[in-house]
């Protein structure tokens, strides 16, 4: 790997790193883009794509299936990915950590392989309003196909979880609590580590979705006491198509595997003799795995950690506040504040104006970034919100992309959308 210009914990993001990125450093982009949209996803350092690449030219094989030596080199990439991602998030172990696709296959393996087989009808799954479709949805459907009843935590406009509404929640019958580390709407951090504490005195289940917070915060997951965390690559400037469910050995091993096939068996038969699962991780990742994304995700694990997730952390709070306080004047702007700063994320609308007219007009600046309801229907309805506009950063964002962010906003006039789409329409329409 090619780090050059970083140091272990400098105070402030090293000058250049806009640099890594190719697609961020293009000259044919006129005018130069102010890439804001990174909860919805990251940009991808030289590092990560020439990890791809290399894996392709040089190492390419399957892993788990043949003696030769190119299959030897493959499996070695895999499980070294799997060990680095295991110390980012300080797993215990790497077989704690299972690949999939996303965060979003993480939360429905979970779904389906632990909450299948341990709920009963009448027990009780609890989720936050706050949540993304992605941890609300598995959840529906698991209380749909058990007979068990999906429980809500309210929260306030600020996207904020009271934990007492969490106790008086939870009861004998809570088998699993599903709650965002960090709001991939607002960028309000939840109190996992109460959540977890409180959950696990009635013995339920705690599952965490993690995609918004594991490019923001040192997370660990042993600290929180999770007993599953989710999160994808491609929001930590890792490639699409991967993802990580942590689960500790107890709960990883309660887990039937979710998708069964190629890769995951070690005796099978037609004789009525009961298939023999290899052990975890192995058991939970049927089929061709994503190895070169594997060995994109690595290569951005160590991206962020040679930058530094403290340095991140102030690299992120620094960028929300200049853009909070450049909003804040703006006549008309609506901030949605959480206590605290929001982690990574401004989410803003401006009265009378439509969020997508606010996006198509700063697309026009070279401005890119979210409108809608992010994937989080419950939370616009909470704030009753048709959707907002939403500014997330990354660790090539300056203080330049956010002037030009708020140059933008100074510029927005009412637009043509909510003419076209009148609001009731577009709430049915737009995900
Ligand atoms: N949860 C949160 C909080 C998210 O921000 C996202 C992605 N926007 C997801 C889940 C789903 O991630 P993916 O689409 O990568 O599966």
């Amino acid at each position: 790997m090619n780090v050059t210009h970083k140091s272990q914990s400098p105070a402030t993001m090293p000058a250049g790193v806009k640099d890594d990125f190719p697609i961020l450093t293009k000259k044919t982009n006129e005018p130069p883009l102010a890439y804001l949209d990174n909860a919805a996803t990251t940009q991808r350092p030289r590092e990560v794509i020439d990890a791809i690449v290399s894996f392709y030219e040089n190492s390419n094989a399957n892993v788990g299936r043949s003696v030769h030596s190119l299959s030897m080199i493959a499996g070695d990439i895999y499980e070294d990915s799997r060990r680095q991602v295991a110390d980012f998030i300080n797993a215990p172990e790497s077989e704690n950590v299972v690949f999939t696709r996303s965060a979003t296959e993480s939360l429905n393996f979970v779904a389906m392989g632990f909450g299948n087989a341990h709920l009963s009808p009448r027990d009780e799954v609890l989720v936050t309003e706050l949540e993304h479709h992605s941890n609300i949805l598995p959840w529906k459907e698991l209380c749909a196909r058990t007979g068990a009843v999906l429980r809500v935590v309210p929260v306030d406009q600020t996207g904020a979880i009271n934990i007492e509404t969490v106790g008086s929640l939870i009861g004998p019958r809570t088998k699993i609590i599903a709650v965002a580390h960090v709001s991939n709407m607002l960028g309000a951090l939840s109190p996992v580590k109460e959540i977890v504490k409180l959950g696990h005195t009635v013995g339920a289940r705690v599952v965490v979705d993690g995609a918004q917070a594991v490019a923001h915060l040192k997370v660990d997951v042993q600290e929180l006491g999770a007993d599953f965390y989710c999160f994808s690559a491609h929001k930590m400037y890792g490639p699409m198509g991967i993802g990580v469910l942590y689960g500790t050995r107890q709960c990883l091993n309660e887990m039937t595997p979710p998708l069964v096939g190629g890769g995951i068996a070690r005796d099978v038969g037609f004789d009525g003799r009961p298939t023999q699962y290899l052990q975890v991780p192995h058991r939970l990742e049927a089929g061709t795995p994503n190895i070169a994304g594997a060995a994109g995700l690595a290569a951005a694990v160590c991206y962020m950690r040679d930058i530094g997730l403290d340095v991140i952390e102030r690299h992120d709070n620094a960028l929300v506040r200049l853009t909070m306080d450049g909003l804040r004047d703006i006549p008309g702007i609506i901030l949605y504040s959480p206590h605290g700063g929001p982690k990574g994320v401004v989410s803003f609308n401006i009265e009378g104006i439509h969020p997508y007219d606010i996006g198509n007009h700063l697309n026009s600046c070279g401005v890119a970034v979210r409108t809608g309801v992010h994937c989080a229907v419950p939370m616009a309805d909470r704030l009753g919100a048709v959707g907002t506009v939403r500014a997330s950063f990354g660790v090539y964002n300056t203080d330049e992309d956010v002037n030009r962010l708020i140059e933008g906003v100074r510029g927005v006039r009412p637009g043509t959308w909510s003419k076209q789409h009148p609001v009731d329409r577009f709430l049915k329409v737009a995900h």
